[in-house]
């Protein structure tokens, strides 16, 4: 089966990432915790380049799109054909949601590229950790201080991003489940019990 998790900077998917990985092993399945950008060592490198050089958008479309290609050829294909479980720390939805939402990149396009790298292949489970982006700003400054200029247009960007991952769970929707990431990390670990065990 293939998971993936999803959400906004500062929803905490990180941290039910591990856990997650942590419960499915304890049940005794084999899994294969992944990550994007990344997951392979390409992917790593284009990783690197993604967060700190600034360029074109639809470049950084394209290479988020050529670093899923080998993730799904090196890691993620091979490991569903042998019967294992995937966990990612993000996919597609999060290239909808980001270059998509957050910067304004067609969603046809999107779309387009999506058929071409991955053709019917969708997660089975995706994970949408729902925060607000004020919130979400809160828990990762650690401060409840009002933004100033530039974390109000930064609170701006998060917000598209997660309307943009609401339109994507509206248009997937049996594929979604989603988390009220505002509830404390025993609660949504309950909560993903319950949602995984019917499965595992
Ligand atoms: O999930 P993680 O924090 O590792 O992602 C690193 C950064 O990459 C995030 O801050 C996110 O803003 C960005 N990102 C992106 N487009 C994607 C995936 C991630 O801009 N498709």
């Amino acid at each position: 089966r293939f998971i993936t998790l999803e959400g906004i900077d500062g929803a905490g998917k990180s941290t039910h990432h591990a856990w997650l990985v942590d419960y499915l092993r304890g049940k005794g399945h084999p899994v294969v915790s992944t990550r994007e950008p990344g997951g392979t060592s390409l992917g790593e490198k284009l990783r690197g380049l993604l967060l700190v050089e600034p360029m074109h958008l639809e470049t950084e479309a394209l290479l988020m799109f050529a670093a899923r290609r080998e993730h799904l050829a090196e890691v993620i294909e091979p490991a569903l054909a042998r019967g294992h479980w995937v966990v990612s720390d993000r996919f597609t939805d999060a290239s909808f949601a980001y270059q998509g939402g957050g910067r304004g990149l067609a969603w046809e396009k999107l779309r387009q590229l999506e058929q071409w790298v991955q053709g019917e292949l969708q997660p089975d489970l995706t994970l949408l950790f729902d925060l607000d982006a004020g919130l979400a700003r809160q828990r990762l400054q650690g401060t409840g201080n009002a933004p100033d200029r530039f974390e109000r247009e930064q609170q701006e960007f998060f917000e598209r991003v997660r309307a943009a991952y609401h339109r994507r769970a509206e248009e997937c929707a049996t594929r979604f489940y989603l988390i009220d990431a505002r509830l404390s990390i025993e609660k949504i670990r309950e909560s993903l019990e319950e949602r995984i065990s019917s499965d595992c």
